[in-house]
């Protein structure tokens, strides 16, 4: 099975000079799901996790399934203002101007065996804000997987200390 073909792209969305890519046909299929799911575990390899931490929104598909497979929790990372306990916070740049994600304070223990997910990679700036909140808390980030990764963007750069994989590179 090839899982490029359960990704959609889309022109301009969701706004002009976006290329972006959609996993909604990936999702709709039992199959891909299984697949994708299982090439994403197999990166991990036999490393042991306590948490696995889904940035908002798609990120959090794939890494509640992860996080099932792994008896491990979950921990979501949020958009400003979503979640409803004291949080910590960090601010990354976008193309224009800045935005910040939040996690909840009691998260993580200290030492937590970290994996962190996201359903793209594309500059880095998220990915790299939610380490630095993960080890805020006092958790060991052992790996930053990826659904896929715009090679383009170099956004690997910007997590170079930590072990980054992605399925399918764009
Ligand atoms: P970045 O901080 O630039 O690495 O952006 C990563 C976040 O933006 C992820 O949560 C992605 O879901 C989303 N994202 C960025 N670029 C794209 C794209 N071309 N297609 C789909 N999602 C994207």
């Amino acid at each position: 099975m090839n899982l490029q073909d359960y990704i959609r792209t889309i022109n301009d969305f969701p706004k002009p000079g976006v290329v972006f890519k959609d996993i909604t046909p990936l999702l709709n299929s039992p199959e891909a799901t299984t697949a994708c799911l299982n090439q994403l575990l197999a990166m991990l390899g036999d490393q042991k996790i306590d948490k696995v931490v889904g940035i908002e929104s798609r990120g959090f598909f794939f890494a509640t399934l992860m996080a099932q497979k792994l008896n491990a929790g979950f921990v979501p990372i949020r958009k400003p203002g979503k979640l409803p306990h004291t949080t910590i916070k960090r601010s990354y740049a976008l193309e224009y101007g800045d935005d910040h994600i939040e996690m909840h304070i009691d998260a993580l223990e200290k030492g937590d065996r970290v994996l962190l997910h996201d359903d793209v990679l594309a500059t880095g700036g998220t990915a790299k804000a939610a380490c630095e909140l993960i080890e805020h808390l006092g958790g060991h980030i052992v790996q930053c997987n990826f659904l896929m990764e715009l090679e383009f963007l170099n956004g690997r750069n910007k997590i170079a200390n930590y072990d980054v994989q992605s399925v399918l590179k764009f």
